[in-house]
C-alpha cells in the first residue's frame, strides 16, 4: 500500500488524521494531448505522475504527505486539432478545481497543493488557487513542474532553450527514460519547424503574446527537436524535478505567515 495516497484510507480514517493542521494534500493535474508522431499523448499525464512518485520516495515517512489521484484531464486545446487530445475548457476545469478544493477544505484539510504538469493549464490553476483561498480558507499552492521547476540546461542546444517546449529534446528524453516501449523514435520529425526558426522574436514568448495553436506553428505537433534526446539526461531531469517537488511538499507542511 501506498502510504501517501489518501484514497486509500477510510473516511473515518481521514476525518481523524492526527495533525491536520499541518497535513498537504496534493492533487497532480496533467493532460491528455497530441505528442507528436513520436511520443503518446499521455506523455505529460506519466511525467506527472512519474515526478510524484519519486518525489514520494524521496520523502519516505514524512508523515502528513497525501495524494490525490492524478487529473489527468486538463485545457488542452491549443492542440485540438490532433487526434487523441482529450480537453477541458478554462471554464470547466476552473470548476472541478473549485469542487476538489471545496471537498478538502471540508475533510478537514488546510493545506492542498495543485501539482502542474502541463503549461496549458498555469492560468487556470494559477486563477483557481486564489479563489479556493478566497472561498474556503484553505492555503493553496501551485507547483508548476515545468516552469518554475529546474529544466538542465546542460546538453540543450541554443535553439532548444528557446523552442523546445513540446515534445522536443526534454519531453523526448524523459519518455526513453521511463517509458521507452512507448517512444517511437523512428517516426520523429527533424529539427525545429523552419518558419519558427525564421522568427527574429518567438511569436510566443516575449511581451507581445500570439494566442498560438500548434499547428499554426508546427503542422507535425513538436516544438522542439526530438532527435538530440538523451535518455540519460531525461533520467537526470526526473530526478531533479523529484528532489525540488519534495523539498517544496515539505516547505508547505512547515509554512506558516
Ligand atoms: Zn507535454
Amino acid at each position: 500500500m501506498d502510504a501517501h495516497f489518501l484514497p486509500h484510507l477510510t473516511s473515518r480514517q481521514i476525518a481523524t488524521l492526527p495533525d491536520k493542521e499541518h497535513a498537504v494534500v496534493v492533487l497532480p493535474v496533467a493532460s491528455i494531448e497530441q505528442h507528436g508522431p513520436h511520443l503518446p499523448v499521455y506523455t505529460d499525464s506519466i511525467i506527472t505522475q512519474e515526478v510524484l512518485q519519486r518525489s514520494l520516495s524521496l520523502l519516505g515517512d514524512e508523515p502528513g504527505i497525501y495524494t490525490l489521484p492524478h487529473q489527468a484531464y486538463g485545457k488542452s486545446n491549443e492542440h485540438i486539432h490532433f487526434a487523441g487530445t482529450v480537453t477541458l475548457t478554462a471554464e470547466t476545469l476552473l470548476h472541478v478545481l473549485m469542487e476538489i478544493g471545496e471537498s478538502v477544505a471540508r475533510s478537514g484539510f488546510k493545506r492542498f497543493v495543485i501539482l502542474n504538469g502541463h503549461g496549458g493549464n498555469t492560468e487556470v490553476i494559477d486563477f483557481a488557487i486564489r479563489d479556493i483561498r478566497e472561498k474556503t480558507g484553505l492555503m493553496v499552492f501551485a507547483l508548476h513542474l515545468f516552469l518554475r521547476v529546474a529544466v538542465p540546461e546542460e546538453g540543450l542546444s541554443e535553439s532548444e532553450k528557446v523552442f523546445g517546449i513540446h515534445a522536443g529534446d526534454v519531453e523526448t528524453s524523459v519518455l526513453l527514460s521511463c517509458t521507452p516501449d512507448l517512444v517511437h523514435m523512428d517516426q520523429a520529425p527533424h529539427g525545429i519547424p523552419e518558419r519558427l526558426l525564421a522568427q527574429e522574436t518567438p511569436p510566443f514568448m516575449g511581451a507581445l503574446n500570439f494566442a498560438w495553436l500548434t499547428d499554426d506553428i508546427a503542422s507535425e505537433g513538436v516544438l522542439g527537436n526530438p532527435h538530440t534526446a538523451d535518455p540519460a539526461r531525461g533520467e537526470k531531469y526526473l530526478d531533479d524535478a523529484a528532489r525540488q517537488t519534495a523539498a517544496a511538499l515539505k516547505q508547505v507542511r512547515h509554512f506558516s505567515f
